[in-house]
């Protein structure tokens, strides 16, 4: 997939329950970086730790 700008993660993507990639919450999740969520043009995004499937960040 080549998106520009990909949908906003998941509340259950930011909060390390799904697959950052896929949204799936089942399976083996390992720590895949961090997200940024813009919060307003003046202040810093926000960092949030998620996870993601071994094999979807194989596919990154
Ligand atoms: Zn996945």
């Amino acid at each position: 997939m080549t998106m520009h700008q990909p949908p906003p993660p998941t509340r259950a993507q930011l909060h390390e329950q799904a697959c950052v990639h896929c949204g799936g919450e089942d399976g083996e999740l390992v720590p895949a970086g961090h997200v940024y969520t813009p919060t307003s043009a003046t202040s810093a995004p926000l960092g949030w730790p998620v996870v993601a499937h071994q094999s979807c960040k194989e596919d990154m």
